[in-house]
């Protein structure tokens, strides 16, 4: 699990995993966003969306989920930690799916008065730009949805769009061949918290026992003939004790794992050890997990982390390196095995100059990308290169007069390729018409 962990490396060598996850920044990890898009492609398969939405997972405490457009679900880490299992989170994302395909995000945005869909997306990406443009402060944040964002707002269906997106996700579900089970789970877990009042969002974002007799009443209806995979079960439960060991309290954790011996008890006292700066424990529970399961790319994945914060460049290269190998589509993998190539050896810069470019190819708006991209691309001595890789993060990042400077400098260059890149990005419409001073 990363906040974008990559530039908070540059500031210190010391900071290490301890680091704290600050409240509203999006964290990236390989694991759990492979899980969730497991269950969206099986979802989409059988709904009308041509598409799956990309997952964001927020640092919050509550259990919510939100679908701001059309491409782009955000989970608060609550939600992962706080579920008793893979069926509830299968019933969520079914939900926000059929709010997507019931166009209620469009409807919204022209309900919705102040914060827009647009504005509070703007924020998080804000929070993006930040990492780039602003000095090293607002790269310790994270990209960060404001405070306050407008999370209440985007919570504000009306009922009847609540109830439309829980039919349209009840639908998908059975026609994907999945449980539904699910639903009832999750709107008796909500309606016992709401009895305590821990969850205001869920006053905006109706929980009662009109949802729940609905989803009965359909369920006798047509009944489920479908089932839940294992193994989503499964990486569910490591996914979840991944989340909470990195944001939990340590005695929180360890009370919940309290003499359990499951594989997600043993990652969590796994992170929980590196947590409390016990890292040789923490390193020997690791490699016991790997030597029982040598194919598992996010073991590499954590050791190599490991090996990076502690400032073991070379140990971290050879981890990552074969997570890699091991989840080729893992981008966020990619992107810290370019990060330890980079900073464990200038002769390394070339290699980690083809991971970034793997993944600016497959992910062209990964800005984080595109910034290591100038530094990788500086330390080969490409200057016009540089300057085109800056562009484009400025461009994804709002900063059309900073991207126009630029590719203005790299259409000077006097490599043509280059010439010809920055001609095309100045066409660009998100840059056409920008001019810089
Ligand atoms: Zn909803």
């Amino acid at each position: 699990m990363k906040l974008f962990k990559l530039f908070v490396f540059f500031l210190s060598l010391n900071l290490h995993i301890s680091a704290e996850f600050k409240q509203h920044s999006i964290i990236v990890d390989a694991r759990a966003e492979k899980l969730v898009s497991s269950i969206l492609e099986r979802l989409c398969r059988s709904s009308k969306l041509l598409f799956v939405p990309k997952i964001y997972f927020v640092v919050d405490k509550s259990i919510n989920a939100f679908a701001t457009d059309e491409a782009k679900i955000f989970i608060h880490t609550g939600l992962i930690i706080k579920f008793k299992n893979v069926k509830q989170l299968a019933a969520v994302l079914a939900h926000e799916l059929g709010h997507i395909t019931g166009g209620h995000m469009h409807r919204m945005n022209h309900e919705m008065k102040g914060a827009t869909a647009a504005s509070v997306i703007g924020t998080l990406l804000g929070g993006a730009a930040a990492l780039a443009g602003g000095g090293m402060e607002a790269l310790i944040g994270g990209a960060m949805l404001g405070q306050g964002a407008a999370m209440g707002t985007f919570a504000s269906f009306s009922r009847t769009h609540e109830k439309e997106a829980d039919a349209a996700g009840f639908r998908m579900m059975q026609e994907a061949d999945l449980s539904t089970e699910g639903f009832i789970e999750t709107f008796e877990l909500f309606k016992k918290m709401n009895t305590f009042g821990e969850i205001p969002y869920l006053q905006t974002h109706p929980s009662d026992q009109d949802r729940i007799n609905a989803i009965k009443a359909y369920r006798e209806k047509t009944p489920d003939h479908g089932a839940i995979p294992p193994e989503w079960e499964q990486e569910f439960q490591m996914v979840q004790a991944i989340f909470m060991a990195n944001l939990s309290k340590p005695s929180e954790v360890e009370r919940f794992y309290y003499r359990k011996d499951t594989p997600a008890a043993k990652i969590a006292k796994v992170i929980i050890c590196a947590r409390k700066g016990q890292y040789d424990q923490a390193l020997t529970k690791l490699n016991d997990l790997i030597e029982q399961s040598p194919n598992n790319p996010y073991l590499y994945e954590m050791r190599g982390q490991f090996a990076f914060e502690s400032g073991n460049s070379a140990n971290a290269v050879r981890d990552l390196k074969k997570a890699v190998s091991l989840a080729p589509d893992a981008l966020s993998i990619r992107l810290l095995c370019a990060q330890a190539l980079f900073t464990s050896s200038s002769d390394n810069a070339q290699e980690a100059l083809d991971q970034l470019n793997r993944i600016t190819q497959d992910d062209p708006d990964n800005v984080m990308a595109w910034l290591l991209k100038v530094g990788a691309h500086r330390k080969l001595n490409q200057a016009g290169q540089a300057d085109l890789a800056q562009a484009e993060a400025a461009m994804r990042m709002g900063d059309a007069r900073l991207a126009v400077s630029r590719a203005k400098r790299a259409q000077k260059s006097t490599n043509p390729k280059v010439k010809e890149q920055a001609t095309m990005l100045l066409d660009d419409n998100r840059l056409s018409g920008k001019e810089d001073d």
